[in-house]
């Protein structure tokens, strides 16, 4: 399999305060210098009634359920030693979505600020959000591809990733899109991070700047040396962090042992 490492900042799009940890928790305990910016966590009206999500989660209101999870999220990413940025824009249960070219808009300057080493997108399965969300992430790739100086990966929405032909539906969507994903590991990052105490062995990392940026081509490559993280440490510093997200567990139906704890996967991102 292609290898990616990551060796510096990276940038992870959350479609909603929790998403980043679902399914990038066992990478963000193993990275640092990593930034979660959830994109659909403004803060909507006061005057708006109680929606049936935010009832089913305990709140009475949904300005109560925003601050709840706005707190819940930087506990949680706290946890995992990564920093947040919550943008305003509201989540479909508040308002209508904004258009994909209007948010793409909206996000440019932040996917591509000249910090990010690494910008991981979600695949955006099932939820209209998180199409949404990775839509305008994948326009503003196609308008960059040659100026983005960051390597692209995308990764798998747990646990919609386990719906029925929710994955294969969506590849062959970005295929006709014109778009070929490739699996690839995250390598761990050669810095020891604090956050579950993962021990990371030595990663002799090729300087970013001989990398090759033809399409296919990782950010750098690792020696033979590299020793893995230990993922039983990742597993229990990402459950850590998910348990943090305490409104929300229950309605989500996140059972001990499920898609949330198993493997998560990432690909490449190239044009055809
Ligand atoms: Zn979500």
């Amino acid at each position: 399999m292609q290898s990616v490492v990551c060796a510096g900042h990276t940038l992870i799009v959350s479609p909603h305060l929790d998403d980043a940890v679902l399914s990038c928790g066992r990478f963000l305990a193993t990275h640092e210098q990593a930034t979660v910016m959830t994109v659909l966590a403004g803060m909507p009206s006061g005057e708006l009634p109680l929606t049936d999500y935010d009832s089913s989660c305990g709140f009475e209101s949904c300005t109560q359920a925003m601050r709840t999870r706005w707190q819940e999220d930087e506990r949680a990413l706290a946890c995992l030693a990564a920093k947040h940025l919550h943008l305003d824009v509201l989540d479909s249960q508040y308002a209508a979505l904004p258009a994909v070219r209007a948010l793409a808009a909206r996000l440019e300057p932040l996917l591509l600020d000249p910090q990010w080493d690494m910008v991981a997108v979600p695949m955006g399965l099932f939820h209209c959000d998180h199409e949404c969300v990775s839509d305008a992430c994948m326009t503003v790739l196609a308008r960059a591809w040659l100026q983005s100086p960051a390597q692209w990966v995308v990764f798998e929405d747990v646990p919609y990733r386990r719906r029925w032909g929710v994955m294969q539906a969506r590849l062959a969507a970005w295929f006709d899109q014109g778009w070929i994903l490739t699996p690839v590991a995250l390598e761990p990052q050669r810095a020891s991070s604090n956050a579950g105490q993962v021990v990371v062995g030595q990663a002799d990392v090729d300087e970013k700047q001989d990398v090759n940026r033809e399409p296919g081509a990782g950010v750098g490559r690792v020696s033979d040396d590299v020793e893995w993280v230990d993922d039983r440490s990742a597993l229990r510093a990402k459950q850590k962090a998910l348990a943090c997200y305490a409104s929300q567990l229950h309605t989500l139906g996140l059972a001990h042992g499920g898609d949330q704890d198993a493997p998560e996967r990432f690909w490449s991102v190239t044009p055809r």
